[in-house]
């Protein structure tokens, strides 16, 4: 598999070597408790407390004490979620924000296409994601702090990638896998109030989230940060250069669009192809070797239409035609000069065909 044919950045990235090489070693001879008080313990507690710092050093945190470690950024909003008796929630929410506000009684957020609109009244809890995973817009939930007592936003699409701010944020979540670091990790962060436990049991995470710590994962998401920081705004820069690739050889393709508007994320890029559909696409690409999506991984396999593209307005005939191609680190320049030539001439082809 050649990394740089990966255009599903959204839906996770690839584990970065060097954030590989600094887990090994908590695979192996490190592998004590870090709840441990012996020198086995005290290593593994060590590797543990240097990701907390690193990572609140990305994202720009106070204290690293405000970092709890979690099992993803699913388990964080859950957490959020779960933890108040209410509020509101914006349309464009992935599902780990969207599902569990369905089921706890949660609003939404009334919308004018990407414009979120003001809530009519306070509420107990406002969630609003920085970066949308399907169609990259960002957003800055700090807008709505007038309109609710805590304020909690879904980073996952941006920690890593893009600057975080976390002035004005009562709680926010990410995870690793998101910006090369491994899978099954993440962070809730907090401000000052804590959140009541989410799971009891042991003192770890400050006795707010007990079980043995997964510490070559943590030391994982520590290393992918570090790296981060220090590479974030290369990252950026391939980004944005990639997406105007992209943009530029489609000019000669008609009935076209991208969805997101300006304010969408350099790293998603979310188009549509009037009267196509997206999975043909997709499983062209494919067949060529790129792999992108039609949405977000986590409902790809769903036939609903996306609630995103349906909270935009998107008629069905431009709703069907979308797919994602999100940038990461490891695309080139002619890789993506490539997979936009091979997917103009999926377009033409099926045009023909249709
Ligand atoms: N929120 C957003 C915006 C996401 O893109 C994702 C991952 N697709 C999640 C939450 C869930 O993250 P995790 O897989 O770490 O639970």
């Amino acid at each position: 598999m050649d990394l740089a044919r990966y255009f599903d950045n959204a839906a996770t990235t690839p584990l970065d070597p060097r954030v590989r090489e600094e887990m090994l070693p908590y695979l192996g001879a490190d592998f004590g408790n870090a709840s441990s008080i012996h020198a086995f313990g005290m290593s593994a507690h060590a590797g543990v407390e240097r990701a907390r710092a690193r990572l609140a050093s990305l994202i720009g945190a106070e204290d690293p004490s405000q970092i709890v470690f979690t099992s993803g950024a699913t388990e964080s909003n859950n957490w959020v979620l779960r933890s108040f008796s209410g509020g509101l929630v914006s349309p464009f929410e992935h599902s780990a924000v969207r599902e569990p506000a369905i089921r706890l009684g949660y609003g939404t957020l009334a919308n004018t296409e990407l414009t979120l609109l003001p809530p009519v009244e306070r509420v107990a809890l406002l969630s609003v994601m920085s970066v949308n995973n399907e169609i990259g817009t960002q957003w800055s939930a700090t807008e709505f702090r007038p309109y609710a007592e805590k304020l909690h936003s879904d980073l996952t699409q941006g920690v890593g990638k893009l600057p975080t701010d976390l002035t004005g944020l009562d709680y926010a979540s990410l995870s690793a896998h998101k910006f090369y670091g491994p899978k099954g990790v993440g962070a809730l962060y907090t401000a000052d109030d804590p959140l009541p436990p989410f799971l009891l049991g042991g003192e770890q995470e400050q006795g707010l989230r007990a079980g043995t710590s997964n510490v070559a994962a943590i030391v994982g998401l520590g290393a992918a940060a570090a790296i981060c920081e220090d590479e974030a705004e290369e990252d950026r820069k391939n980004a944005e250069r990639r997406r105007q690739i992209v943009v530029d050889l489609l000019q000669t393709v008609s009935d076209w669009q991208i969805n997101g508007g300006p304010k969408a994320s350099p790293f998603v890029l979310s188009l549509c192809f009037r009267g196509l559909e997206g999975e043909t696409l997709v499983i062209e690409a494919d067949r060529a070797g790129y792999a992108i999506s039609s949405g977000a991984a986590c409902s790809s396999r769903s036939t609903e239409p996306s609630h995103v593209l349906t909270a935009l307005g998107l008629e069905p005939e431009w709703r069907r035609g979308t797919i994602r191609i999100s940038f990461g680190r490891f695309n080139e320049d002619e890789t993506t000069e490539s997979l936009a030539k091979s997917l103009r001439l999926s377009v033409e082809k099926l045009r023909t065909m249709t």
